[in-house]
């Protein structure tokens, strides 16, 4: 590399976050210890199987971040100024995560041991470095949440899935027991919902079933919860609601729907779908199969009945 572009690199480290307040002369003594390195798009710079002594400043380019395999999807990006190989270079252990440059990228190459000489002149250095290590917990964090959620929740409705109805039964369940609450379950069936996708298509089909979700979802207490729970087959679970008032919550859901005769989709105009519904209230020895199972039946005498209708 020439010595313009070496000098050009340095000055652009030099504003980068990691030496915000530190004194001219550490920064210098910092950049004096870097080395340059050039990255070719889809080089590697840090593995979980390579050891890493190095803190990475990336001065140009863009490095991507993958967890377990370079082949999943990405988990974060790195632009100039942001720093790759803190972890490691902290605790000592393997590189976390795969950093990869996603384009021909530079990075500036500091070895532990410069920096940790330099930590006790500049605090800081250590500072800074430190809101780095922050930043990429959070993020971290926050990505865990995200995940956490979507892997509850159905993508095509937005109701919660049966994983969901397993973790939120056995806190529901246990809390209405204890203040000796009663529970309810409702187990709702789009009627004749093969025919709606026959006549008018499978797409039209799901703008139907994100209707009843949101139709659904607009009547319920917000510790209520909706989960989808087959095809077009979803269970509302009520905590704190009896029998007597479930029936009625029930009938007020299948009324809901019925008075939607016809709605807007992307694809145009639909026509609505009626919905018949299975009741079961916890008894005291239930699990959620047995209470499950309940409600399934009384929905089965519901399609019997002649459909659009509560049994149970
Ligand atoms: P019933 O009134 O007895 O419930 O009749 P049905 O036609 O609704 O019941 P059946 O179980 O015979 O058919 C369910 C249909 O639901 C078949 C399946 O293609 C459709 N289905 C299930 N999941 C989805 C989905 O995600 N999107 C769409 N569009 N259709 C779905
Ligand atoms: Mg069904
Ligand atoms: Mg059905």
């Amino acid at each position: 590399m020439n010595e313009a572009q070496w000098q050009a690199d340095l000055q652009h480290a030099r504003q980068q976050r990691l030496f915000n307040n530190v004194a001219a002369g550490s920064v210098n003594q910092v950049l004096e210890a870097f080395h340059a390195r050039e990255l070719e798009a889809g080089e590697i710079l840090l593995s979980p199987f390579n050891r890493n002594e190095h803190l990475y400043l990336l001065v140009k380019g863009r490095l991507r971040v993958y967890l377990g395999s370079p082949d999943n999807q990405p988990v974060g990006t790195l632009k100039v100024g942001d720093c790759a190989g803190e972890i490691s270079l902290i605790d000592n252990q393997p590189p976390s995560a795969y950093v990869v440059a996603s384009e021909p990228s530079r990075v500036l190459r500091l070895h532990r041991s410069a920096l940790i000489g330099l930590f006790e002149q500049s605090p800081d250095l250590m500072h800074n470095l430190l809101s780095l290590l922050c930043e990429r917990v959070r993020t971290g964090n926050r990505s865990l949440l995200d995940s956490e959620q979507n892997a509850n929740v159905d993508s095509l409705t937005g109701a919660y899935n049966r994983r969901w109805l397993e973790h939120v039964f056995d806190r529901e369940s246990t809390r209405c027991a204890f203040n000796r609450q009663p529970l309810s379950m409702l187990m709702l069936d789009v009627d004749h919902f093969k025919a709606y996708n026959d006549q008018h298509g499978h797409l039209a089909g799901d703008y139907a079933l994100s209707l009843v979700a949101q139709t659904l979802r607009g009547q319920l207490r917000p510790k209520d919860s909706l989960i989808r729970y087959g095809g077009e087959e979803f269970v509302i679970l009520l905590p704190e609601i009896g029998e007597q008032e479930a029936r009625g919550i029930g009938e007020r859901l299948r009324l809901a729907l019925q008075h939607i005769p016809s709605f807007y989709a992307p694809i145009g105009v639909l026509p609505g779908v009626t919905l018949s519904i299975g009741l079961a209230q916890m008894r005291h020895q239930d699990s959620l199969p047995s209470l499950v199972a309940r409600a399934d039946s009384a929905l089965y005498r519901a399609k019997q009945q002649g459909r659009n209708c509560l049994c149970g």
